[in-house]
């Protein structure tokens, strides 16, 4: 089983939480638009995932499945 990263791109503000706690998930470039590195999260790297959606101040990001 994985899980899936889904991104409002409505309501991320390019705040760069989620890059600072899984910088291997996500990343900022320099025009502060977050870019997805890995869209399937496998279960080993789940709670870690979970933990950066959750730090989004913006609730943009959601992990599916
Ligand atoms: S923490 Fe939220 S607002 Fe900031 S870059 Fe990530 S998804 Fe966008």
């Amino acid at each position: 089983m994985s899980a899936r990263i889904v991104v409002d791109r409505d309501k991320c503000e390019g705040l760069g939480m989620c890059e600072a706690m899984a910088s291997d998930y996500f990343e900022l470039d320099d025009d502060e638009t977050m870019h997805v590195l890995q869209e399937e999260v496998p279960d080993a790297d789940r709670a870690h995932v979970h933990s950066a959606t959750q730090a989004c101040p913006v609730l943009a990001l959601t992990l599916a499945g």
